[in-house]
Formats: C-alpha cells, structure tokens, sequence
C-alpha cells in the first residue's frame, strides 16, 4: 500500500477544519496507516500550524520558502512533486484551492485523480471504492480507483466531519516534524500573486452573529424577506442568505452563505428554503445546532439538519416569529411550559 499524506490548507496561522477530516477519510483507506500531514507556507504563521497538527497527525512535513507565503497552486505543485514519494495517496480538501490544484499534481505525479469523493467504502484488491456527487447533488456515482502507483483524491470538506471525535489524536510529544524545505529547489510560476482584496462587509456582517435566519430561493418573492428579518429581530439575529437569492438581487452579496459567499460559524442556523446544496453547506462550519423547514420531505437540506420541520415557510416563519415574541413576553418562570 502506498504511503498516505494529507494536504493542510491554512490562513493567518490557522489550520483549516478539513484538517482533522483527512485522518478519518485515511483511516478508511487503510486502518493500519496514519497519515502524514504535509504543509506548505513561509514564516511564522507555518511554524504556528505545524505545532497545531503535531496534536493529530503523528507526523508532519513542513515546506517552508518565501515564496509559497501566498499559496499558488502553481508554487505548491512544483514543491510537493519534489518532496512526495514515489509512490503516494495524497488527500486534498475539495475547496477553490484544492480543486486549484489537484488535477495539474496529478499529472505531474502521473497518478490517478477523483475529485469530490464523499465517501470511501474501502478497497477491492488494488482498488479503491469511493463515492461521489454528480448533477448537483442529485445522484451518487459509485467508482474505483487503482492505488497501486499513486493518486490524489479530493475529500469535500464535511464529509467526515461526524467521524473526526474516533480520529486518534496523536500526543504531541510522540509527533515528528520533517523539515523538507531544502529538497524543494526554486521555485518560480507563470502567475503572480499580486494582493488580497478583502470583500466588503455589507451592512451586516453575518459571520459574527450566533442565530442565522437563511433564507433560500423558496422565499419566492423579495416582498417575503420581511417575515425572516422578522423573524431574525426576534430571535436576536441576522438574516443571511443561499446564492439565488443574491443573483436575484433580493439581497446583497456580503449575506451570502456558501463557498463562494461567506463562511459562518453560527450557533443556530435555520435553513428556510435552502435545498441543502454542497455549495451552501460548504460555508456553514463550526457545527451550529441546523433548523431546516423546507415543504420538500425529501430535501437534501435533512440529511444535515439536528430538526427538520417540512412546512411552507411562508406560514411557518410569521408564526414562529409569533410565537418567539409571546415566549418573550412571559415572565422567566412562565417560558418554558407555553
Ligand atoms: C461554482 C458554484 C458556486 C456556488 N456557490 C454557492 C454559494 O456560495 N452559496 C449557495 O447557496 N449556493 C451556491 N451555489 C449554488 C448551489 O449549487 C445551489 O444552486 C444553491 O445553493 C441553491 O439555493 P437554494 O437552496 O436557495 O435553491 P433551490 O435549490 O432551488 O432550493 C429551494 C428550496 O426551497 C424549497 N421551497 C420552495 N418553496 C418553499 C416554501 N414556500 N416553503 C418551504 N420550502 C420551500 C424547495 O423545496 C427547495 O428545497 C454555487 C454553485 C456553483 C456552481
């Protein structure tokens, strides 16, 4: 079996959620192996998150060069090709810079690519059984993938989010890191990274508010959004949004949940009339307590949400809202039994 490493993606020092995943997408690989982390970046941010994951991974590899500050995929191509062995099963997190990333690697590493995978049901000889998305969610395509050379799969973030509490943790004593700066020579790219241009605000900045109230496309009608910042006053919080929303102009871009929207980390988020697409869900982390009223049963958004109430929100929401005020009206002995 070849040797397994897991892609770190970082930022300001931080280590990505997608992190503690890729030691549970491993494990499902190959139980007997764990995974090398390996990292690339420059300064003291890198050295920040290489201390990090020597409390999961029992070893990391760390590629620090100047010019990997700012991670082009171009950059970071060239330098894991020079450092990955032979014969590797990489794992990188299916976001913009994985998917950046991956399928050029492939090539150079001249090893097989599945991108997306959601799921890995184990192997068949030399074959790998994973399990994808197609068609925007709406069907699983089962695959196999010959890991006997070497391959780069794709892991979408939150897959095996439910499984990270049975990853093992690796003491931090017991963790080594590798320094295999010197075996990666210059580095040079066709594009150059020039600046981070930091999206606006909006009016309300949706990833600093703990109770979400988003609304999708089944709002139907801007004249509806009063009735989920209604609802939002009421519970004290914000109103935030699925993308058909923004491209319809009922709102603004910077309310946008997704993964090419904001990332938000609420501590309830209550999904009304989001279908639950891989897009959407990519951007809520942090594991809030998900309310989903959809008046489809059988919307994807139930597969994640803690309550699922089929309902036309339309209805539902003034309701609540109705009943969120009432609650607030009564004494604090009184709340709980209304
Ligand atoms: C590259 C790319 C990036 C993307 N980035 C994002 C992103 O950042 N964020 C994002 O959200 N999407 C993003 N998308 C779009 C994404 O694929 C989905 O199309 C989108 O999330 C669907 O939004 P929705 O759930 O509001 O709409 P739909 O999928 O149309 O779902 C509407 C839901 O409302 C329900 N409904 C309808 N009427 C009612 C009612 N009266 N009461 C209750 N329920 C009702 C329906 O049953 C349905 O489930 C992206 C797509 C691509 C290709």
């Amino acid at each position: 079996m070849a040797r397994i490493f897991a892609f770190i993606l970082h930022k300001g020092g931080v280590v990505d959620d997608s992190a503690a995943e890729l030691p549970v997408a491993a494990k499902k690989i190959d139980a007997a192996q764990s995974p090398t982390a390996i990292v690339t970046g420059w300064g003291a941010d890198l050295d920040a998150v290489c201390e990090t994951l020597r409390a999961t991974y029992s070893e990391v590899w760390k590629i620090a060069n100047e010019s990997l500050d700012y991670p082009n995929a171009e950059l970071v191509r060239k330098a894991l090709v020079s450092v990955l062995p032979k014969d590797s099963i990489l794992l990188v997190p299916h976001s913009h810079f994985g998917v950046d990333l991956s399928p050029g690697l492939s090539i150079k590493m001249n090893a097989a690519f599945v991108s997306d995978v959601l799921d890995i049901e184990g192997l068949d000889g030399a074959s790998l059984k994973l399990v994808r998305q197609e068609f925007g969610g709406q069907v699983s395509t089962h695959v196999r993938c010959d890991i006997s050379s070497s391959a780069v799969i794709n892991i979408r973030p939150g897959a095996f989010a439910e499984k990270v509490g049975h990853a093992l943790a690796c003491p931090e004593a017991d963790s080594q890191l590798v320094d295999k700066s010197s075996e990666v020579g210059p580095l040079s790219a066709g594009r150059r990274y020039l600046e981070t241009v930091v999206a606006e605000t909006g009016d309300v900045d949706i990833t600093k508010h703990p109770v979400l109230v988003s609304i999708g496309r089944g709002i139907q009608d801007p004249e509806n959004v009063h009735i989920a910042q209604e609802l939002a006053d009421a519970l004290g919080g914000a109103v935030s949004c699925s993308r058909p929303v923004v491209d319809a102009k009922w709102l603004e871009k910077s309310r946008q949940v997704g993964s090419s929207g904001k990332t938000v980390r609420p501590k309830v988020y209550l999904a009304c009339g989001i279908s639950g697409s891989f897009q959407h869900l990519a951007g809520i982390k942090g594991n809030p307590l998900m309310v989903a009223i959809n008046k489809n049963p059988k919307a994807p958004i139930f597969r994640v949400a803690d309550v699922g109430i089929v309902a036309d929100i339309l209805e539902f929401l003034p309701e609540l809202t109705n009943r969120v005020q009432e609650e607030k009206c009564l004494p604090m002995s009184e709340r709980s039994r209304s």
